[in-house]
């Protein structure tokens, strides 16, 4: 079976693990700062504080945003606009802040939050704007630094975005990597990323005073950065989480950072091929490419017609497909926040994702292209 997601582990990690093992200290060090370098230099955004989950960072994100006061109260009542489309986290830390999912319908033609009916429903109410870049596909973020403005004129308060980028390592919007474009950005580097430390995340913030409060919250509340903080006992102005990384974890980190470029070119280069083979072929339907960004591809999704059959002789043939992500609107325990969604309708009775990574050889992927052109 040819697998949809599978991790990619440098060979060098091992031998960085170990150093950090034997090395008397295994919390948050100096192998944690050499990463968070590494990825200031490869982001290109000096604003960045690594976390232990991309969830974490999630919560992180919007507690920055929906509590700047720092009183560390829930924002009760507030709303935050969201995508249904996206692995749990996504919506599950919106509830843990206390705050209420909005569902923005999602765009066919995209995956992503159809930005016709998020401008919609963007009321006085809204706290923040959660998008997602599905499938590594960057949403169109001038666009909706458009929308904020109108919305900002209209009601005088500009909702924060927080971009969950967790399928997007690699992608670039207008030639930037995402994390350049104003918001808080949140990177996974969980084990099926593309780009992976075991388990870890990232927040790239748009300032220095965020990123400064993020770096305390991420630790109690309290600033590693002052010196002999042990002996004068500092106090904490706002209670924080245990969200720091460590140096395990950053060790398998500056392993695989040094070889994500090969990561993601074997990722572009599936993709290039499939978007080649597949264009107009028979009930197969490519999803957007605009000029102005590049996918990370992180999984390739197509839009099918007789989803299941598809699924069926896919999967006869040895090959792993899959939706990825069920809708979360229909869980229980999202219940209370239902809505009409046509888009997503439509897009979930027929998307697909078939594997795209580094381990699909050139043969699987002729493979992949032939069995889809048999017909189903
Ligand atoms: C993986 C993922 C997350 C969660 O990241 P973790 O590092 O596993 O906490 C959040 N959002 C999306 C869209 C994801 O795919």
């Amino acid at each position: 079976m040819i697998p949809l997601m599978r991790v990619q582990m440098s060979q060098a990690a091992p031998a960085g693990v170990s150093r950090v093992l034997g090395s008397g200290m295994i919390g948050q060090g100096p192998v944690v700062d050499e990463f968070e370098q590494a990825l200031r230099e490869r982001i290109g955004n000096p604003h960045v504080a690594t976390v232990n989950s991309g969830t974490s960072g999630l919560h992180l994100a919007l507690r920055l945003v929906t509590d700047a006061a720092g009183t560390g109260r829930h924002d009760d009542g507030g709303e935050v606009l969201t995508t249904p489309l996206t692995m749990v986290a996504t919506n599950w830390t919106i509830l843990a802040n206390g705050l209420r999912p909005r569902w923005v319908d999602v765009d066919p033609a995209t995956l992503n939050v159809d930005l016709d009916d998020l401008a919609r429903k963007i009321t006085p109410a809204t706290r923040a704007i959660v998008v997602v870049h599905f499938a590594g596909y960057p949403v169109d973020l001038a666009r909706l630094s458009a929308i904020l403005d109108e919305a900002e004129a209209v009601h005088g308060v500009r909702p924060a975005v927080i971009e969950d980028c967790a399928h997007a390592w690699g992608a670039t919007y207008r030639g930037l990597p995402l994390g350049n474009h104003g918001n808080i950005a949140i990177y996974s580097f969980q084990a099926v990323k593309h780009f992976t430390t075991g388990d870890g995340g990232l927040v790239v913030l748009p300032t220095a005073e965020l990123n400064e409060r993020a770096r305390r919250l991420r630790w109690f509340g309290i600033d590693r950065e002052v010196p002999n903080r042990g002996l004068t006992r500092a106090d904490i102005p706002e209670w924080g989480y245990k969200f720091h990384m460590n140096d395990i974890n950053a060790a398998i980190g500056l392993a695989n950072l040094a070889e994500t470029d090969d990561v993601l070119r074997r990722y572009r280069d599936n993709a290039a091929y499939y978007d080649r083979e597949l264009t107009g072929v028979d009930g197969v339907r490519l999803t957007e490419r605009a000029p102005d960004r590049e996918s990370a591809f992180w999984v390739y999704p197509l839009l099918v017609a007789e989803k299941d059959a598809f699924v069926k002789h896919m999967t006869d043939a040895g090959v792993m497909v899959s939706q990825v992500h069920e809708r979360n609107d229909h869980h229980t325990a999202l219940r209370p926040y239902r809505a009409l969604l046509p888009g997503l309708d439509r897009a979930v009775e027929q998307l697909v994702c078939v594997p795209v990574g580094g381990w699909v050889s050139d043969e699987d992927r002729r493979h992949i292209v032939e069995t889809i052109k048999q017909g189903w």
